[in-house]
């Protein structure tokens, strides 16, 4: 279960002079009060979308809310209401979920990185994950057994799975041809520009 729903917190209460109480009289007993309220989930706040605002005479103690205000303080109170922002903590759930998109792009690029700087350089033992040309679905994996020069020897993982991350799956020795064949550096490069081969990883690094 979700628990989400909203809330309001108080921000900000102001006098407002020069204005007589419209119900007692009482001079300069009149204050404005802007409360901002937000949506949460699971109680954190995610953002605000109003901003109430009443009227209270310290004097006789009526309250008015917007709907209710004597026409003597609407203005004031529709000025305030424009200068007052939520606080920033009105806006935490979307900050944590931009942060949190910064940060999965963060990791993603370095990834990327990492799979080209591989591929540029090969060394026994790294890990292709490939996927099927004609079954997009399906994975599988190529081990580079030695790169000399431009060429790359390799040998093929004999299964497929229908996982794009088929290391775990996949990576025991026994699941190997046993027969290496031949690609160059720029056949690799040539696969990875079209998406066939989807990671690069180096273990035990
Ligand atoms: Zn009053």
């Amino acid at each position: 279960m979700i628990i989400y729903g909203t809330n309001g917190a108080h921000v900000h209460t102001t006098p407002l002079p020069g204005v007589a109480c419209p119900r007692c009289s009482a001079p300069e007993g009149i204050q404005l009060s802007v409360f901002s309220r937000y949506a949460h989930i699971y109680w954190i706040p995610l953002f605000p979308y109003s901003k109430p605002t009443v009227a209270q005479c310290g004097h006789c103690q009526q309250v008015w809310d917007e709907k209710a205000m004597p026409k003597e303080v609407r203005s004031s109170s529709q000025a305030l209401k424009k200068q007052t922002r939520a606080p920033f903590w009105h806006w935490t759930g979307i900050g944590l979920f931009v942060a949190a998109l910064g940060w999965g792009a963060a990791v993603s690029s370095q990834d990327a990185r990492a799979n080209a700087a591989f591929l540029a350089a090969p060394r026994a033992g790294d890990i292709y994950t490939v996927r099927s040309t004609e079954d997009t679905k399906n994975y599988s994996l190529l081990k580079v057994v030695s790169a000399k020069g431009n060429t790359v020897e390799l040998v093929a993982n004999e299964y497929q799975i229908n996982n794009s991350h088929p290391l775990s799956d996949l990576n025991s020795p026994e699941k190997y041809s046993r027969k290496p064949f031949s690609l160059t550096q720029f056949e690799l490069q040539i696969m990875q520009n079209k998406g066939e081969i989807t990671d690069v990883d180096r273990l035990g690094n």
